[in-house]
């Protein structure tokens, strides 16, 4: 089978290809990624000489760079995960969510239903996306699969709008497809912009920890290793035309969060307790900012057996510990070295 993956060099797609690639030695991984400031090949360092995967630097928003691909490697099936994936950058520049998330998908789409020719006998479009497409809960409640959209960022606009793009190809043409909607992820090599590693360095460098508005605002918080089980097992055993909830049942208010992360961190760098806590400073809140997130994941635990592996203090840990064994990393993403890695190795 050849399986295409999206986004492979991100955050989330790099542990998607690393279990992918080693799991299953019988198909072929190919990871497609435009290697933008997100995308750090350095993440698949172990995986990329696997007989079994091949890196394609490209974007997808380039339909004639995707329909020349797909005609090259007619691809079985794809897990689509590239995409433009901050909030802050979105209220920024939201028509590069627009381009990527929207029209990027719609380009796979298309490339796929001419690939196929509408024979879709063992293929599957299966499409990442977030909870952040739902909207925002009052203080009860949680997002189930048959909650209304109601996204409130440009990022959670474009993911809602790919969704169902998606899903309208499925009923349309009867294009198989299967979209889960996750909550925050957290874990190695998640790039320093997102609030655990931004923390966790700016903690290591005693910068201050910007926290919006009153610290209020909850989310819940899977470890990212527990995705990509949950998305290999919605890839093989999820039901055509179906959507999954994939969260960790761990709502965390940002400020309870961030002041448990400043204890663990001053226990490990040997720091006095409540040292870390003191570089909290509340900043001007993001526009738009959603009060609440949660899942509901008991379909996806019902019907195909998932939940996470770890707790969130076990995963924190095991995070943390990562981040400050590894902080070359950090310091090659900081200074944008990481960008090189793609020139030096692959010319
Ligand atoms: P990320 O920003 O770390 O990675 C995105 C990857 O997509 C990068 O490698 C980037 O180079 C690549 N990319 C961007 N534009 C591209 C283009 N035009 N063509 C080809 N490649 C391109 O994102 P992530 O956090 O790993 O998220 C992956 C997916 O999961 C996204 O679709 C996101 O919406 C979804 N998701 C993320 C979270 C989370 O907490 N991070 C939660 C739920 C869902």
């Amino acid at each position: 089978m050849k399986v295409l993956i999206t986004g492979g060099a991100g955050f989330i797609g790099s542990h998607v290809v690393r279990l992918f690639a080693n799991k299953y030695p019988d198909y072929h991984i190919y990871n497609l990624d435009l290697l933008t400031y997100a995308g750090n090949l350095e993440n698949l360092k172990d995986v990329e000489n696997l007989p079994n995967y091949t890196f394609i630097k490209g974007d997808i928003v380039d339909q004639y760079f995707i329909d020349g691909l797909f005609e090259t490697y007619k691809f079985d099936s794809v897990i689509h995960l590239a995409a433009e994936s901050h909030v802050d950058r979105s209220i920024a520049d939201p028509l590069a969510f627009v381009k990527t998330n929207v029209i990027g998908t719609m380009n796979l789409l298309n490339a796929f239903k001419t690939l196929w020719k509408d024979n879709f006998k063992s293929k599957l479009f299966y499409h990442i996306s977030t909870d952040e497409v739902y909207g925002s809960l009052g203080q009860e409640g949680f997002f189930t699969e048959k909650t209304s959209y109601d996204p409130n960022s440009p990022y959670s606009a474009s993911k809602a709008s790919s969704d169902h793009f998606v899903r309208a190809y499925g009923e349309t043409y009867g294009m198989p497809y299967i979209i889960s909607n996750c909550s925050n992820n957290y874990g190695e090599n998640q790039f320093p912009e997102k609030l655990i590693p931004l923390f966790i360095n700016n903690i290591i460098h005693n910068k201050p920890l910007p926290v919006y508005g009153d610290g209020n605002y909850t989310r819940d918080w899977l470890y990212v290793k527990d995705h990509a089980i949950a998305i290999d097992l919605v890839f093989h055993k999820g039901k055509n035309h179906e959507t999954y909830n994939i969260g960790g049942f761990n709502e965390w208010k940002n400020i309870d969060l961030v002041k448990l992360l400043c204890q663990q961190m001053d226990e490990k760098l040997n720091r006095e307790k409540g040292t870390s806590e003191k570089l909290i400073t509340y900043v001007k809140d993001r526009p738009g900012h959603d009060l609440r997130y949660a899942i509901d994941a008991t379909k996806i635990n019902k019907e195909l057996g998932w939940k996470p592996s770890v707790t969130f203090e076990e995963g924190l840990d095991i995070t943390i510990d990562w981040y400050l064994s590894n902080e070359d990393w950090l310091q090659s993403i900081t200074n944008g070295d990481y960008q090189n890695y793609y020139q030096k190795q692959y010319h």
